[in-house]
C-alpha cells in the first residue's frame, strides 16, 4: 500500500464524500483526486520525478493538502517547511533537502530568500499576485504512473530542534500508514470520521498524525482550520460534527476556558488525542466528563508521530503514564533487561519508525540500532508494560552520582503562583559535579519567587533534587517554534550558575 494509491482509491470508491472542508468550502474525494492528478502533471512537466523533493510552506489552506498529495503521487518526497522559522533557520533545511520546487504562500515567500541564495529551486507562490503561475501548474488529466513501493520515502520531516541541529526524519509510505492502521484497529476510525486539524499542517503532528493517519488512511474527511483559535475550534467541533482530532495538551487546555463548552451539541468522538507533552488527569477528566474521550498519546517525529496511547480508564489508575504500545509497535527500556519501574532510554520498534535521517548517516547509525529507534527519552515500564515518560536523556542532571530529572522538579514548581515560565537545567558544581538550577521569568518580585521555590522544593522533593540556584530572566525563556522550552540554548548560555543567580538553600 502507498499513500498515492490510497488517494486514488478514495477518489474512485468515495467520490461524493467530503475529503477537505475549509471554512464554507469543501471538496469531495473525487475532486481532490482530480486536482492532485492535475497538479502532479504540472509538477512532472517542471521536472519533478521520483525521489525529488518538493518543499511546501503555507498556513493551512486546501492547496497545502493538494501539494502534499500531488508530490506523493509522483513518488517524490514532500518536505513540509515551518513558516514560524526565520530565514536563517530555514536555509539549512533547504540546503539539506535540496528541493527541486518549493510551493509557498505568497506572503511567506521572503522567508525563502536566504535558502534560495544557497541552493537552486523553482518557487511557486499560492495566493497574491503570482497565484496564476501556481494555477498554471494545474494541467488537467491523469497523473503520470509511477511505481511506488511502501518503503519509498514519502516525507522528510524536520525535528523541532529542542536538542540542537535540525535533522530530517525520512518517513516512508509504510511508516506514515502504520499508525493510521493502528488507529483503525484501536479506535475504529473509518471513512465516517471527520478529523479536525487546527495546528499548521506543516507540523509532523498535523501532517502525519492527522492528515495521513486519520484522513488519508481511513478515507475520512479533514476539517481544516486556517489557524487555531479556541472559540473557532469549539464552534467547528459543533458545526462540522467533528469526531476525531489530535493535538498538543496546551490547545486542549485553552478550550477548557470557554464558558459555553457544556451547552454545545458535539458529535460522539471516535478519537481525541493529546500528545507531545504529559497531560494532567484534570484535563483528561474535564473532557471525558463532557463526552470527549481525550486520550494521552506519546510519540515523536522519528516514529511517524505515534508510539503509545493510554485509555482514559487506564489513566485513572496510572496517572502520568503514556500508555501501551500501539498495535504493531514494540517498546522497551534500554537493552530490555531492566526491572519494572527502573528508568532507562525508551526504545521503539515497528513499521512506523523512520528509515533514516536525511543526509546524516552518523546520526542514523547512532539512533537506529538493530531496528530499534533510540528516542532520547527516558522512561520506565511497569509490570503491565505501561510506559511512563520521565524526561529527555539530554536534560537529565547527574548530581553526586544520583540521577535528577528536571521534569520532576519543574512539575513540583509549576504550582507556585505566577510562575509559569520556568526551566530546570544542570550547572557545573565543584562538590556534586552538577546541580539543578531553576531559570524563570515572572511578573512577581524575584526574591518572593525564590522564597516560594525554597519552600515548595523543601516540602515536595528529596534534598538531592532541590534546585541549588535560581536565576530570574527579564525576558521570556527561549522556546522552539512549536512552543517547547529550548533547553539546549539555556545550557549553552549557562554552563555554570552566573553571578546573577541566587543560591537556594
Ligand atoms: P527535537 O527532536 O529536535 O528535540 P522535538 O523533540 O520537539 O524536537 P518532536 O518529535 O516534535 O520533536 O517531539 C517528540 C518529543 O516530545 C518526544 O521525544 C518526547 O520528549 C516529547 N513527548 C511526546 N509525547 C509525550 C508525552 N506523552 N509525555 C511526555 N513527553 C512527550
Amino acid at each position: 500500500m502507498n499513500l498515492a494509491d490510497l488517494t486514488r482509491y478514495w477518489g474512485k470508491t468515495r467520490p461524493q464524500q467530503q475529503a477537505i472542508v475549509f471554512g464554507d468550502t469543501s471538496q469531495t474525494w473525487a475532486q481532490v483526486d482530480a486536482i492532485t492528478d492535475a497538479l502532479a502533471r504540472g509538477l512532472a512537466a517542471r521536472g519533478v520525478g521520483k525521489g525529488d523533493r518538493v518543499g511546501v510552506m503555507m498556513l493551512n489552506r486546501p492547496e497545502l493538502a493538494h501539494v502534499i498529495l500531488a508530490t506523493l503521487k509522483l513518488g517524490a518526497i514532500s518536505v513540509p517547511l515551518n513558516f514560524r522559522l526565520i530565514g536563517k533557520e530555514l536555509a539549512p533545511m533547504l540546503v539539506d533537502s535540496a528541493p527541486r520546487v518549493v510551493i509557498v504562500e505568497d506572503e511567506l515567500a521572503s522567508l525563502l530568500e536566504e535558502g534560495s541564495a544557497a541552493v537552486d529551486f523553482e518557487i511557486f507562490a499560492v495566493g497574491g499576485s503570482a497565484h496564476r503561475r501556481y494555477e498554471s501548474l494545474l494541467d488537467v488529466g491523469t497523473a503520470p504512473v509511477v511505481d511506488i513501493s511502501a518503503d519509498d520515502p514519502a516525507f522528510i520531516c524536520y525535528t523541532s530542534g529542542t536538542t540542537g541541529a535540525q535533522k530530517g526524519a525520512v518517513i516512508t509510505h509504510r511508516s506514515a500508514i502504520a499508525p493510521g492502521l493502528a488507529q483503525v484497529v484501536a479506535h475504529g476510525i473509518s471513512g465516517r470520521d471527520r478529523a479536525m486539524c487546527s495546528a499548521p499542517l506543516v507540523y509532523t503532528g498535523s501532517v502525519l498524525s492527522i492528515f495521513m493517519q486519520l484522513v488519508v488512511v481511513p478515507g475520512a474527511t479533514m476539517v481544516l482550520l486556517r489557524e487555531f483559535d479556541p472559540e473557532i475550534a469549539l464552534d467547528t467541533f459543533e458545526r462540522e460534527q467533528v469526531t476525531a482530532t489530535t493535538t498538543v495538551p496546551v490547545i486542549w487546555e485553552r478550550m477548557t476556558m470557554l464558558p459555553d463548552f457544556g451547552v454545545r451539541k458535539l458529535a460522539k468522538f471516535t478519537f481525541a488525542g493529546a500528545g507531545g507533552a504529559p497531560v494532567s488527569l484534570d484535563l483528561l477528566d474535564f473532557y471525558n466528563d463532557r463526552g470527549v474521550p481525550l486520550t494521552q498519546v506519546y510519540g515523536l517525529t522519528e516514529s511517524s508521530g505515534m508510539a503509545s496511547s493510554l485509555t482514559y480508564a487506564d489513566a485513572r489508575t496510572r496517572p502520568g503514564f503514556a500508555g501501551l504500545p500501539l498495535a504493531g509497535t514494540r517498546i522497551r527500556i534500554g537493552d530490555g533487561s531492566v526491572a519494572p519501574g527502573e528508568v532507562g532510554e525508551i526504545l521503539v520498534r515497528g513499521e512506523h519508525v523512520m528509515r533514516e535521517y536525511w543526509n546524516k548517516p552518523e546520526a542514523t547509525t547512532a539512533t537506529l540500532v538493530d531496528g530499534w529507534l533510540h528516542t532520547g527519552d527516558l522512561g520506565a515500564q511497569d509490570e503491565g508494560g505501561f510506559l511512563k515518560v520521565v524526561d529527555r536523556s539530554k536534560d537529565m542532571v547527574i548530581s553526586g552520582g544520583l540521577n535528577v530529572y528536571p521534569a520532576e522538579i519543574e512539575k513540583a514548581l509549576h504550582g507556585i503562583d505566577g510562575l509559569v515560565d520556568l526551566a530546570v537545567i544542570g550547572v557545573v558544581d565543584d562538590r556534586w559535579g552538577e546541580v539543578p538550577m531553576v531559570v524563570f521569568h515572572s511578573d512577581r518580585a524575584a526574591a518572593d519567587v525564590v522564597a516560594d521555590i525554597t519552600d515548595v522544593a523543601g516540602r515536595n522533593l528529596s534534598k538531592y533534587k532541590w534546585p541549588r540556584h535560581a536565576l530570574a530572566l527579564d525576558e521570556p525563556l527561549p522556546r522552539t517554534f512549536s512552543g517547547k522550552l529550548a533547553k539546549a540554548v539555556l545550557r549553552e548560555r549557562f554552563p555554570m550558575a552566573p553571578t546573577a543567580a541566587v543560591p537556594v538553600v
